[in-house]
């Protein structure tokens, strides 16, 4: 059961199992096998969670079914009010919520709690749905009217990461329940607890049961969630591997898919780039939640001499304290993953002039210091591979052209930056770099609402975005509406 996480610090708290929540209620999964679900802090075990099947998903679906009619009939703005009562009380619950994602997802208190303030403002998104989803509507001719409505697809399902337990569910919820769907979710595995206290205040706040419903799960549960007939659209958010199979897993039964998928982020900084400003940013985008956010740094393309600020950099960033300032890696396997690439590197002949392997940890758990690898090149596998930790491959080019080819020819297409004072270095950058959202001085560029998130290329599979305006778009359908009401003789067809 999802009872009230109690802990207000680090110390180690457990959190008993997570369960399925299939039409209001909590249920174990038919197979009757859970795994271990750890706290990254503390490499302890939090509590277990249930692997699910085609047999849970169709009990899911079931209930979906059950519902749906009833809460698609509801005007829009009566479910955009549930939404308003849902932001105040994931406002009252903000300190229980930052604490259980930063338990069981190893990030700081701070971290943890920035990412439920970033769910609420995409809960704002979908309470503003209530005024903002009017159809659009045009005399096309003489006499003719056409009008959209937009349509509930009817159930529908999402599958989200580790990386941001309780956010990423946030960004497809809000437009899929204001749109009038059912809504099946399926958790990383790896962190599943705040979504059981979601669905309890999603139930408090006024969602009927059956409108959203939790499947806890790996892989299978994904693929019942792909296979099943009477699911008309997902969405998932995680690594490009298996973003790529959810797409055509999912596709291949005629569903809408939009998978985020992994990335590969380059920042580049030239030599009139703010000191200051620029170290402490590029700091804070490859060390913020250890490097495990799809938005991070990961190669620094230094144009020209810049030594100074990279000097800042290196020197802000072996400020950081583990633990405190930076939280822990998810797993053994995440660990092992990353220092690997770091191993490696230093082998091909990359300096390491920051060395988060030898960085003092706090007892227990899965840490590793903020790492700079200086003079990569462009072949290594830690400049051209996702290695999803606190570590930063510096890569040395002469001119802007140079940076540029390299950022475009690396198949992802997440996030990039460009550190400038000079607003035409900045428009050249900006116009041509591969990747969906792009930052001038933002190491993190991430589009606030009501702007998209959403990247290019080989860190997206499908179209249009999953948060904001284009969320509303895929989590509901248009109808085109065209009418005529008087007469005319003078009219070829088009009129
Ligand atoms: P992951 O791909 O391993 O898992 C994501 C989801 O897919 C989980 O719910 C998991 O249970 C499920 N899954 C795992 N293996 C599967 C399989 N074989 N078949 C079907 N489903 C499967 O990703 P992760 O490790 O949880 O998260 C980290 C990754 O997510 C990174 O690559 C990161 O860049 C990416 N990410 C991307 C964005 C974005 O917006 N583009 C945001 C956050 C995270």
């Amino acid at each position: 059961m999802s009872k009230p996480f109690t802990a207000r610090s680090y110390a180690f708290t457990e959190q008993g199992d997570a369960l399925n929540w299939i039409g209001g209620k909590f249920v174990p999964a038919a197979s009757g096998q859970t795994l271990p679900v750890e706290n990254p802090r503390h490499a302890r075990v939090m509590g277990r969670v249930v692997l699910s099947g085609p047999a849970d998903v169709e009990a899911a679906v079931q209930a979906a079914r059950a519902a749906r009619k009833e809460w698609a009939a509801m005007p829009v703005r009566e479910r955009a009010d549930i939404f308003y009562r849902l932001k105040s009380l994931l406002q009252r619950d903000i300190e229980e919520l930052a604490w259980l994602v930063s338990h069981e997802n190893g990030k700081t208190y701070a971290e943890g709690r920035a990412s439920v303030e970033k769910a609420i403002e995409c809960v704002e998104f979908g309470c503003a749905l209530g005024n903002m989803g009017a159809g659009e509507q045009l005399d096309v001719s003489r006499g003719v009217n056409c009008h959209v409505e937009h349509e509930p697809l009817g159930v529908v399902a999402g599958v989200s990461p580790f990386n941001f337990p309780l956010m990423v569910c946030m960004w497809m919820l809000p437009q899929a329940l204001v749109g009038g769907n059912a809504f099946l979710l399926k958790p990383s595995e790896v962190v599943p607890f705040s979504a059981g206290r979601l669905a309890l205040l999603v139930k408090e706040a006024g969602v009927p049961d059956g409108i959203f419903n939790i499947v806890n799960g790996g892989a299978d549960a994904v693929n019942a969630l792909c296979d099943h007939p009477s699911i008309k659209a997902v969405g998932f958010v995680g690594s490009t591997r298996v973003g790529r199979m959810v797409y055509a897993r999912g596709g291949a039964t005629g569903k809408t898919m939009l998978c985020l998928g992994g990335a590969k982020n380059h920042l580049m900084i030239v030599p009139d780039a703010d000191r200051t400003l620029t170290a402490s940013n590029v700091v804070a985008s490859f060390t913020g939640c250890a490097g495990q956010r799809c938005m991070a740094a990961s190669v620094l393309l230094a144009v020209g001499n810049v030594d100074a600020i990279l000097d800042d950099i290196v020197s802000g960033a072996s400020r950081i304290r583990l633990g405190e300032d930076m939280g822990a890696i998810i797993s053994k396997a995440a660990l092992d993953r990353i220092t690997g690439y770091i191993d490696d590197a230093q082998r091909r002949g990359a300096k390491v002039v920051l060395d988060g392997r030898t960085a003092k940890r706090p007892d227990g758990g899965y840490w590793i210091g903020p790492t700079i690898l200086d003079h990569c090149t462009r072949d290594m596998p830690c400049a051209t591979e996702e290695i999803f930790g606190p570590v930063l491959s510096i890569l040395r080019v002469k001119t802007l052209d140079e940076a540029l080819a390299i950022e475009n020819a690396n198949p992802y297409g997440n996030a990039a930056c460009i550190y400038t004072t000079s607003g035409a270095v900045a428009n050249y950058v900006t116009s041509r770099v591969e990747a969906g959202m792009v930052g001038v001085n933002v190491g993190v560029p991430v589009p606030r609402e009501p702007f998209g998130f959403g990247g290019w290329n080989h860190s997206k599979f499908g179209a249009g975005n999953m948060t904001g305006y284009d969320g509303w778009r895929f989590w509901t359908r248009p109808r085109k509406v065209t009418t005529k009401w008087t007469v005319q003789s003078d009219t070829t067809w088009m009129g």
